[in-house]
């Protein structure tokens, strides 16, 4: 019986229900996890649903945010982010959480060795990917985070969010049009996130001015996106360490996983369940 969800809009796409079966099956809890598309205006009464049938739900575009307004407590990194993409349902009880932060620290760790207490990160993008890793990187000790984003006013949310957190961590925004102050920020971080949607379709323009790249600096580039986008193709041509989303997505969903079974996860299994073809039982 599905007893845990995927849900988004759209969501046919998504890895998590090979990814999350392969966990379960792996602990004899057999496949209790499905996929169902669930329209933005369908929200509240998916929750609804959610609350007397299912344990369990991962939620993706576009839902995280209206998620974080309509669960009934929140955990406090997810309070922190604003952005909810795991619920736990127990007895009638919806708790949402955010487990995105801790997979992308957790798939830094795995791809690069880098930790991100004390170290300097470029963010390209201030959407729900954004805000909720760079504000848990600022809990997390993050030295020093800047963004880079298409509009302006979403990048100054999430860093009056983190001061106003208090973390110590040093926020700023650097417009993309001003060449020398990126230029000058690429050889001073330790670190580029790419979470903008850019990557997904092939002929989607590159985040930033790909020719600022030079084969001597001294940084890591993660891209969220699972595809060999054209900046990891750049990054590879110049021989920057460079990796796709594929272990956030995995360590972002072991995170759920332990949540809602309190058991330790089979990575190896999981990263298996992420090659298999998309999508799962509807239900
Ligand atoms: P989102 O909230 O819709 O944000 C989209 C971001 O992309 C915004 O910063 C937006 O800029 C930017 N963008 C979109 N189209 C653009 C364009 N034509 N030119 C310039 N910038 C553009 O989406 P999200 O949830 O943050 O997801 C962002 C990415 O993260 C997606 O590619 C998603 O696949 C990836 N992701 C990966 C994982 C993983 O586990 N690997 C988890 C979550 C998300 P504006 O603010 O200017 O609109």
């Amino acid at each position: 019986m599905i007893k845990y969800l995927v849900i988004g809009d759209p969501v046919a796409h998504s890895r998590s229900p090979k990814m999350q079966n392969a966990a379960f099956e792996s602990c004899g809890m057999g496949s209790p996890y499905g996929i169902r598309h669930v329209k933005p205006e369908e929200l509240p009464e998916f929750f609804e649903y959610a609350r007397t049938h299912l344990a369990g739900v991962n939620l993706t575009v576009p839902h995280k945010l209206r998620a974080a307004e309509l669960a009934d407590t929140l955990t406090l990194r997810a309070k922190q982010c604003k952005s909810v993409n795991t619920l736990i349902i127990k007895e009638g009880l919806i708790t949402g959480d955010s487990t995105d932060g801790v997979g992308l620290e957790r798939a830094l760790m795995h791809n690069f060795d880098l930790p991100v207490k004390g170290k300097s990160f470029l963010f390209a993008g201030a959407g729900g990917a954004a805000r909720a890793t760079a504000i848990h990187f600022a809990c997390a000790g993050a030295k020093r985070i800047m963004f880079l984003n298409r509009t302006a006013s979403k990048a100054l949310e999430i860093i009056e969010d983190i001061d106003n957190l208090q973390t110590g961590c040093f926020c700023g925004f650097i417009d993309s049009k001003e060449r020398e102050f990126l230029a000058a920020e690429l050889k001073n971080t330790c670190c580029i996130i790419q979470a903008t949607s850019l990557g997904l379709k092939d002929d989607d323009p590159a985040p930033f001015d790909l020719s600022l790249l030079e084969a001597n600096m001294q940084l890591v580039i993660f891209d969220t996106i699972y595809k060999n986008t054209k900046l990891l193709q750049k990054a590879a041509e110049l021989g920057i360490p460079c990796a796709g989303g594929k272990e956030m997505l995995i360590q972002q969903g072991a995170e759920s996983f332990r949540l809602w079974t309190g058991m330790e996860p089979d990575l190896d299994a999981m990263r298996a369940g992420f090659e298999l073809p998309p999508g799962g039982v509807e239900a």
